[in-house]
């Protein structure tokens, strides 16, 4: 394997399992997702969704099988969104974009619309307007691999699609992309984990070897 192959972004998992509280949340889990390639994980409410989340973003310990994720270049965003209620939009979008040396805040403000509500503390925005900042400020970060919580929750369906759209394009570009929905809705995702009672926990569909 030469630098550059191990530069590439890269998520696999082997047989995983992840308890909380006592219970097995999920078990017997092996998907590999590559460059350029979208994870749907998807289930309704309590299924594991946000555990399997935390454990690619190494916040959960698993309790079996094997995880390797290039985890150096990796942003999650969960139901806390890591933004500063007291701070306008602008100021959040700018302080996530200059921590990683960006300077992509404006080109994001105007994407994602925000060039009337820019100046609105975050505390009194919308629950929909609050999750496109959150995104706002993720992509601001220009990683490689996006962790998203249920991002489209609280959407009118014209924003899910934009953001469908962006997470996308940042696949085009060779990220990766793992999103969590309640119901599958992703065409394009390239693979799928189906945490559903009904698919007995261990479902993993598609994605490369
Ligand atoms: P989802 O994201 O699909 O709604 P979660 O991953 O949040 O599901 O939760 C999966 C299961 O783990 C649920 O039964 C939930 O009650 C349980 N759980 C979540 N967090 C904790 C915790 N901190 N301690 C104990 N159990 C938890």
């Amino acid at each position: 394997m030469n630098a550059d192959t191990e530069r590439q972004p890269s998520i696999r998992a082997s047989g995983i399992s992840c308890r909380r509280g006592g219970r097995t949340v999920f078990g017997g889990l092996t998907f590999a997702v590559g460059p350029g390639q979208f994870l749907e994980i998807t289930g309704p409410n309590g299924s594991g969704k946000t555990t399997l989340l935390r454990a690619l973003a190494g916040i959960e310990p698993i309790a079996e099988g094997t995880l390797d994720v290039t985890d150096d270049d990796l942003a999650l965003l969960g139901h806390r969104d890591g933004l500063k209620g007291d701070l306008t939009v602008e100021e959040n979008l700018r302080f996530w974009a200059e921590m990683h040396g960006r300077q992509n805040y404006r080109e994001l403000m105007d994407r994602f619309e925000f060039l009337s509500i820019g100046q609105r503390p975050v505390r009194f925005l919308s629950a929909g307007q609050r999750k496109r900042a959150a995104l706002a400020s993720l992509m601001a970060s220009e990683r490689r691999i996006w962790l998203l919580d249920e991002p489209l929750t609280a959407l009118d369906p014209g924003w899910a699609g934009k953001v469908i759209d962006a997470v996308t394009e940042h696949c085009a570009t060779g990220g990766i992309s793992v999103i969590t929905t309640l119901e599958k809705t992703i065409p394009s995702a390239a693979a799928m984990v189906d945490l559903s009672p009904t698919s007995g926990n261990t479902r993993a569909i598609g994605g490369q070897n």
